[in-house]
């Protein structure tokens, strides 16, 4: 299975797409993982994709085509993956199908998220997340039992950089110019699949389950 789960910012590909990995041992490629670690370990490339996700930009094609192509050389990434994040353009879309066909490889399904574009800005502006464990929580939908704090670790709660307002809607508006097009660019081939992302986070796991399904 070489899944691509694909829905705007804040449809809640993160969290499903970490139960499709664990429930079918799936090698999770997520550029915006891989970019933050990148940063992290201060590496160069990393700051400087860091420098495009806090202004809400898309960081350049030619820096996550390359990280991208690395990771799909890995071993574990050779059988089944779930990509996150990527492609979010329809040229990354196109430099992705060269890469799998140089690895005679191709994607067997592209689940897309469908969600609405005022509901999504009221999830994301008020989404913490943890600064110790990294999980994440809601002021409205999942608070934590004392505010600002975690209920798991204790750690403090903080928002990210990328989730307020401004960047939030910044993302929403370049989702819709350059990602929306992907959809397209996949729906000719039979492998794209939308699922209604305004549902409980259950039901919407069992929509892509069953999409995943009819693609197989
Ligand atoms: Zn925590």
């Amino acid at each position: 299975m070489k899944i691509l789960l694909m829905g705007p910012p804040g449809a809640g590909k993160g969290s499903q797409s970490a139960k499709l990995v664990k429930e079918y041992q799936l090698t999770s490629i997520s550029t915006g993982e891989m970019f933050r670690e990148a940063a992290r370990n201060n590496e160069p490339l990393g700051i400087e994709a860091m420098k495009y996700i806090h202004r809400g930009d898309l960081v350049s094609d030619e820096i996550t085509n390359e990280v991208v192509r690395k990771r799909l050389l890995e071993s574990d990434a050779e059988r089944c993956f779930l990509l996150d994040g990527y492609p979010r353009t329809v040229s990354q879309a196109q430099a992705l199908d060269a890469m799998l066909l140089s690895m005679d490889s191709k994607l067997t399904a592209v689940i897309n998220i469908v969600v609405d574009k005022e509901a999504i800005l009221e999830r994301m502006v008020g989404r913490r997340v943890c600064k110790k464990c990294g999980l994440t929580y809601h002021v409205s939908f999942k608070p934590p039992k004392k505010p600002g704090i975690c209920d798991d670790c204790g750690g403090e709660l903080y928002q990210r950089v990328d989730d307020q307002p401004e960047s939030v809607r910044n993302r929403l508006n370049i989702y819709e110019r350059k990602t929306k097009p992907i959809v397209d660019y996949y729906s000719g081939r039979g492998i794209l699949k939308n699922v209604d992302g305004m549902q409980s986070f259950e039901e919407v796991y069992k929509d892509i389950i069953n999409a995943l399904g009819e693609v197989q």
